[in-house]
């Protein structure tokens, strides 16, 4: 039997790519599901195939960026099925530009979803997984979060982030109360991530490395090794890209 059976995963950004896949591939390993996006009928849809496929999955419309429904949602989890084992903070945009475009709308929205809102994952199932002295967190950044290119330096700056606070993570929590902290760091993988850009000088480069994209499933399955190693044993932290990409 899976080491991941009957675990309760929440999953942020569940509503499409890396987070449905991930979803699917959770479910098959028998994990009791805990969606979270803004789109509900997207999730309404994957939470419908999962429980129709022998899975267990519940969804919960919710925005990472606010403190107060991420902590709606780790209570709703909890309430469902009486625990929370691991949460994986996937939610994230990357509408990437030059620095000269001024584009601070977008700057603010990555900051709020891609940093913030991991931040407000942790916050919310902390007290949770402290309690039971057990618990995982894996965070999603990104190959932009160990390297910087021109276009990336605010993306960078959120994923460079998730790789300081998951390791901040890591060492309050990882004697004190077992808890297990992953940074997974995909590069490019075919999604909607990047139908975010608006800058169309970075557009063009981007679309012609995200012609060896790779699907969001081989993402899914690092996920999933990281959850069903051993309690005693941490995935800390992995790096997946496609082959071909040498950035
Ligand atoms: P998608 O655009 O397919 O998925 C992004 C998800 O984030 C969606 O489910 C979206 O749901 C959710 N989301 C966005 N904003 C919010 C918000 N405010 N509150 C809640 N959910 C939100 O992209 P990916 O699957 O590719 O991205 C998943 C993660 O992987 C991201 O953190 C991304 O940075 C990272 N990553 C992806 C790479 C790639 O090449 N695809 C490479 C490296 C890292 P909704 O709109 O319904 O809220």
């Amino acid at each position: 039997m899976s080491n991941i059976q009957d675990k309760v995963v929440i999953i942020t950004g569940a509503s499409s790519g890396i987070g449905e896949e991930t979803a699917k591939e959770l479910s098959s390993k028998g994990a009791k599901l805990v969606l979270a996006a803004r789109r509900e009928e997207r999730l309404k849809e994957i939470a419908d195939n999962l429980n129709n496929n022998n899975g267990e999955a519940v969804y919960k419309s919710t925005d990472v960026t606010s403190a107060k429904e991420m902590e709606e949602l780790a209570k709703f989890a909890h309430e469902k099925f009486g625990q929370i084992d691991a949460i994986v903070n996937n939610a994230g945009l990357m509408p990437l530009s030059y620095l000269n475009k001024q584009k601070i709308e977008e700057w603010d929205k990555m900051i709020d979803v891609n940093i913030k809102g991991v931040l407000y994952g942790i916050s919310a199932v902390l007290p949770y997984m402290r309690e039971r002295k057990q618990g995982h967190i894996i965070n999603l950044s990104s190959v932009a979060g160990h390297v910087v290119f021109p276009g990336s330096a605010v993306y960078s700056g959120t994923k460079f982030a998730v790789r300081a606070i998951t390791d901040g993570l890591r060492m309050e929590e990882s004697q004190e109360s077992n808890i297990r902290a992953t940074i997974i760091s995909p590069g490019a993988v075919s999604t909607e991530l990047t139908s975010t850009i608006t800058d169309d000088d970075v557009k063009s480069g981007v679309d012609d490395l995200y012609q060896m994209a790779i699907k969001p499933d081989s993402i899914a399955r690092t996920v999933r090794f990281a959850l069903e190693e051993p309690a005693e044993v941490a995935v800390n932290e992995i790096v997946v890209r496609p082959t071909n990409q040498t950035m």
